[in-house]
């Protein structure tokens, strides 16, 4: 089994619901095991596209699938949601992206490993350090220390349910 790291965000229609369902899925899904889900963050939208704020989670997982595989499952899980994709960084009701798989690295831009701006993004670095102190990107380090260099504005836990 490999430990994968999943985020979840959503912007369109009941954004907390699909990610509630989405993280469901995964977790009834063969040949994964659901090992830990952060909080659900509201966050502010990067990229430039004016659009709601985005509902953000992460899951780690383990899973006894090959990388496409596991992707196609995310793929899979989103078109539930009638996932679309028009505008670059725009609107979706759910996207689900590969943060890490193991200590994979790969520049395939079909599945670029691990993913080319987690790095970079506090909403998907601030709900993985909730469930992981110790979190460790691939060829970057230590999340905690990645964090120490981001904005964490914009990102605020939401209240529970
Ligand atoms: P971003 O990648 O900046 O978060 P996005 O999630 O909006 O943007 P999508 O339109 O969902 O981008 O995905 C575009 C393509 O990215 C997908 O077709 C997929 O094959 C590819 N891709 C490459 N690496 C990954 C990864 N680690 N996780 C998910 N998709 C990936
Ligand atoms: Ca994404
Ligand atoms: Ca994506």
């Amino acid at each position: 089994m490999i430990e994968a790291v999943i985020s979840l965000g959503a912007n369109l229609g009941d954004a907390r619901g699909t990610i509630r369902g989405a993280i469901q899925a995964l977790a009834q899904t063969t040949g994964i095991c659901l090992k830990a889900v952060s909080g659900l963050y509201g966050t502010a939208p990067v990229g430039g596209v004016e659009q709601p704020d985005f509902v953000n989670a992460i899951a780690i997982v383990e899973t006894a699938l090959d990388p496409q595989e596991l992707l196609g499952v995310l793929q899979s899980i989103e078109l539930r949601w009638h996932r679309t994709r028009q505008v670059r960084w725009g609107p979706r009701t759910l996207d689900l992206d590969m943060v890490t798989y193991g200590a994979l690295v790969s520049d395939d831009p079909a599945l670029t490993l691990p993913h080319p701006r987690a790095h970079e993004r506090a909403f998907v670095l601030v709900p993985w350090l909730e469930i992981d102190p110790r979190a460790q990107l691939p060829g970057w380090g230590a999340v905690a220390h990645l964090l120490d260099e981001l904005s964490h504005e914009g990102v605020t836990m939401l209240p529970n349910p």
